[in-house]
């Protein structure tokens, strides 16, 4: 007998119909001996429904109210699925956040998980029932309702399997696993049947929502085995584990970010603390600046680029104009408008030329490069967001990923 942890995302349980198909599978799992913990996402669409009542009453909507509204997306689903498990004679009982005791910290939004109290999720499955918990949200320490941000169920999902040590997390969703791109962008992405956390982490961080990066993070430091697989037929889908035998592969994947802003601070005065400075500022804010280009010093001033998550462009606009007129810097410009697009692979670790054929790839397209940033194994270009979906297509047929 194993213990399952069981993720639905939001086409999984799009409609009632859907729900039903939830509740039969979880059905078979436990008629194969398994005891299911579920984890549900809000119905598709619900989500950015809820958010955009909320920014139609308010330009700059007060976050506690936002996750109060939005985590009543997976408050329904959570209960339609209870109530589908008990309609087929499943005995189930949905727990929202507070009640499956996941306590995060307060940063309202995006929030971190601190931990899980798992006793009533313990004693639900000692009596014989399904736990149904309801993904995205949490508890603060004083109570309050938080989210995990965008596609934050996964999360949820893997730090309930990594608490109750549960034998596998099965995250259900619409694609049959991990491509070496996103399927519904590039018609030859192929599956890959294996992936390693380390690779995974950067795919998740560099846009294949397919899994929330928190969730590969828990995932990896707890050694949660994760299965990625669609809710629409039983095929295998993709292993992502600890395998480190993976590093033959120079490019395992291609991403695209369309979800990043671009701000430049025009004539800052280049001298040491000016950008710590800034840089503290947004931090402050729980704001995570992602690409930094600083270029070079003309008469003391300088140029410095940087981006940020769409959703932080509001609050990041202030700081940065507050702080670079505080300054004496001459302009702020914001630009969103790009799309960052990224090759991954363990295998760049030991070969050179990935870049360059990157480069050129992108060239050949007449695709300009306006940033790039490099790790030991993933290299990222931005690019104008036009040009995003040719250039997935346009290396992943470079790097011969297709099938
Ligand atoms: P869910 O609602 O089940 O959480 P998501 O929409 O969050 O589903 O994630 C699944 C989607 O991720 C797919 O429909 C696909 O378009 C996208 N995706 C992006 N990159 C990849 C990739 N490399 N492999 C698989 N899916 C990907
Ligand atoms: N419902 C939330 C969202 O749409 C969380 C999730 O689906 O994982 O982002
Ligand atoms: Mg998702």
């Amino acid at each position: 007998m194993s213990l399952i942890v069981q993720k639905f995302g939001g086409t999984s349980v799009g409609s009632l119909e859907r729900i039903r198909e939830v509740a039969k599978r979880v059905a078979q799992t436990r008629a194969q001996g398994h005891q299911v913990i579920v984890v549900v996402s809000a119905i598709a669409g619900e989500t950015n429904r809820l958010l955009a009542l909320g920014r139609e009453l308010s330009a700059r909507p007060n976050e506690r109210e936002m996750d109060v509204l939005v985590a009543t997306g997976e408050q329904v689903s959570a209960s339609l699925t209870a109530l589908a498990l008990i309609e087929i004679g499943v005995p189930a009982c949905s727990l929202l956040g507070h009640q499956a005791r996941i306590v995060t910290d307060h940063v309202h939004t995006k929030a971190r998980i601190e931990k899980i109290e798992c006793d009533r999720l313990h004693e639900a499955l000692k009596q014989g029932s399904v736990p149904v918990v309801a993904g995205f949200q949490g508890i603060d320490h004083e109570g309050n309702i938080t989210t995990l941000g965008r596609g934050g169920t996964d999360t949820t999902a893997v730090a309930i399997a990594a608490a109750v040590q549960a034998d596998i997390c099965e995250i259900y969703t619409d694609v049959d696993g991990v491509y070496t791109t996103d399927p519904n962008v590039c018609p030859s992405a192929r599956k890959i049947g294996r992936i390693s956390y380390d690779e995974m982490l950067e795919l998740a961080s560099l846009g294949a929502k397919v899994l929330q990066l928190r969730s590969v993070e828990l995932a990896m430091k707890y050694g949660v085995p994760v299965h990625v697989r669609s809710s629409f037929n039983s095929s295998e889908g993709t292993m992502v584990i600890d395998d480190k035998s993976l590093e033959s592969v120079v490019v395992s994947g291609v991403a695209a970010d369309k979800s990043e802003v671009k701000l430049t601070v025009r004539g800052l005065h280049d001298q040491p603390g000016v950008v710590a400075q800034l840089f503290e500022a947004l931090a402050e804010r729980a704001i995570s600046v992602d690409m930094i280009i600083q270029n070079i010093s003309e008469q003391g001033t300088t140029d410095l680029t940087f981006t940020v998550k769409r959703d932080d462009l509001d609050k990041t606009h202030e700081i940065t104009s507050q702080v670079a007129s505080g300054m004496g810097a001459r302009q702020v410009l914001v630009d969103q408008e790009i799309a960052k697009i990224s090759v991954v692979g363990l295998g760049m670790r030991s070969h050179a030329g990935v870049a360059s054929r990157m480069f050129r790839i992108l060239a050949a397209r007449g695709i300009n490069i306006e940033a790039i940033s490099t790790s030991e194994i993933k290299i990222s270009c931005i690019i104008r967001q036009s040009s995003a979906d040719d250039a997935v297509r346009a290396l992943h047929e470079g790097f011969a990923l297709g099938g």
